[in-house]
């Protein structure tokens, strides 16, 4: 099958560019406007749905309680929902997250879009097909019997990454949206007045034009361009490994600024964090998202040298993991390891326990050193200054529960159990590069904005290829969020320009 065909027509009220979380969502809801849609999808059939297939489906949203969740999921038993304990989350609390997390740099008109959109965003995917169950596995510990949720994040898709795009494919096809894969949007055609009049697109029979009213730009940052990486983010980017799709390259940065694109966030930063250090260049479509390491809360995090680098308990894990990546790539070797003993080996995330897993295990702290080559007596003395450190208060892995370290640096500032426990199991780990954080400046319509502080008419932007919500940091379960928020917002918006 040509993967060209499904063009079908000369000219579309709205394009999109790309095939994740952000540009379906941009699709089906210029669809449900009335809009003739065309999604342009640079991979192939078979690699489609960008870095939102590889997620873990989780997404961020502002709650009440059980009850309020349960609106959003499918139902609970009586008995299920008797033994949950999740904390709400408001939409302060989230908002202050945003800004918090993003040392105060977060755009505030994006972040309120953002928090008043989420929920109603994500009972909107629900309609059309997305469906959404608790994060039993990864957002919430057993203790005493009872499911207690952290982080304020209960909720995932079903079927992870590739469930929620299965769905919105689903959604997409049955609503009539046009998709050609293997097609990669090249340049934006713009009218003598700046607005833009059609794409130039490169697909497998080669150059062509389409005509079109808007387009929304959701393909990406730049992510899985080493030339890019390094020019923007700096030395030794280029050398990070890309957890998700290889066709993140930048394309859409560099149509939007050759339209006349101002740009926004932070264009130094971005999400990266502890991947398995065998794991391939690129994003495994089997293993997903089962390469991250993301259970380092409950043990140590050292170097090749032997020494610790980071306070791994400084706070939840979805607070601190999107910037602990870079933290690796500034070690020797760009590798790190992260090692646990038997007290909380049953608590670690499901991802431990794939086949594909650089990990040893040892009686012996020294014996685990010699197993992945660290330097053994430095190890060796780090874990018992870090045993000696260890406050001897009460330990809960559900709550910040300051159970600290006093007098080492770093610190470990919550979760610090003695590592005493035999045997000792480690997990090497390198940098695994999520998404960038710098891109194309948009207002809370997602219409892109010009260097002359004017929306570009016709011009949208969504998902990771839009600046402007993070910077140094990132809470966990934001982007899929923000995707479908500022999709769903640049569909409509983009409907109505062609109606109007
Ligand atoms: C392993 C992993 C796990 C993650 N887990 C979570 C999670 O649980 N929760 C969460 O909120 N976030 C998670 N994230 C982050 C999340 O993936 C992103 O925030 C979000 O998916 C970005 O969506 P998007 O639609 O902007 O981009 P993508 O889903 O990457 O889509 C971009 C699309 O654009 C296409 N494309 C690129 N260039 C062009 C072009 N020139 N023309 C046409 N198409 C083009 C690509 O092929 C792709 O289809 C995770 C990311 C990874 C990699």
């Amino acid at each position: 099958m040509p993967e060209i065909e499904k063009i079908t027509r000369d000219g579309y009220d709205v394009i999109v560019a790309g095939a994740g979380n952000a540009a379906l969502s941009a699709a089906i809801a210029a669809r449900e406007s009335g809009a003739s849609v065309l999604v342009l999808e640079k991979a192939p059939r078979a690699a489609r749905g960008g870095n939102s297939y590889f997620t873990g489906g989780l997404v961020r949203f502002p709650f009440s309680g059980i009850d309020n969740v349960e609106e959003l999921i499918d139902p609970l038993s009586d008995d299920e929902r008797g033994l949950i304990d999740l904390p709400p989350y408001s939409e302060e609390s989230l908002y202050a997250d945003l800004m918090r997390i993003s040392e105060g740099m977060a755009d505030a008109e994006l972040s309120g879009t953002l928090v008043q959109n989420a929920r109603p965003t994500l009972s909107w995917l629900r309609s059309h097909g997305v469906r959404w169950v608790l994060a039993y596995g990864r957002q919430s510990y057993k203790v005493d019997g009872r499911f207690k949720f952290w982080g304020g994040l209960p909720v995932e898709a079903v079927g992870a990454g590739d469930g929620l795009v299965d769905s919105l494919f689903e959604a997409t096809d049955a609503m009539g949206v046009d998709i050609a894969y293997g097609t990669m949007a090249d340049g934006l055609e713009l009218a003598a007045d700046g607005s833009i009049k059609g794409v130039f697109m490169r697909g497998p029979d080669g150059k062509s034009r389409v005509a079109c009213s808007a387009i929304v730009l959701a393909c990406g940052g730049f992510e899985a361009n080493p030339e890019m990486r390094a020019r923007y983010l700096g030395p030794g980017w280029d050398l990070a490994t890309v957890r998700g799709t290889q066709y993140n390259t930048g394309d859409g940065l560099r149509m939007g600024i050759q339209a006349g694109a101002q740009v926004a966030g932070h264009f130094s930063g971005c999400h990266a964090v502890a991947w398995d250090a065998s794991a391939p260049k690129f994003g495994d479509r089997k293993i997903g998202d089962l390469f991250q390491k993301h259970s380092y809360p409950l043990g140590l995090i050292v170097n090749k040298a032997g020494e610790r680098f980071v306070d791994e308990g400084a706070d939840f894990r979805n607070f601190t993991y999107a910037k602990y990546g870079k933290e690796i790539l500034n070690q020797p070797g760009r590798i790190a390891f992260q090692v646990f003993d038997q007290q909380v080996i049953d608590m670690l995330r499901d991802e431990y326990r794939i086949k594909e897993v650089a990990k040893a295990e040892s009686d012996t702290i020294r014996g685990l050193a010699e197993a992945f080559d660290i330097d053994a007596d430095s190890l060796d003395q780090t874990v018992s200054d870090y045993n000696n450190a260890v406050q001897e208060t009460a330990y809960d892995p559900a709550v910040l529960d300051g159970k600290g370290t006093i007098g080492i640096t770093p610190p470990k500032s919550n979760w610090a159990l003695k590592l005493d426990k035999p045997p000792f199991v480690g997990f090497a780990v390198t940098c695994g590069i999520t998404f960038t954080f710098g891109g194309l400046k948009i207002n809370r319509h997602a219409q892109v904005i010009d260097t002359q502080e004017r929306p570009i008419r016709g011009l949208y932007a969504a998902g990771e290829l839009a600046g402007g919500l993070w910077y140094e940091n990132y809470p966990g379960g934001s982007g899929l969020t923000a995707g479908a928020v500022f999709g769903r917002i640049a569909g409509a918006h983009a409907a109505g320009l062609s109606a109007g």
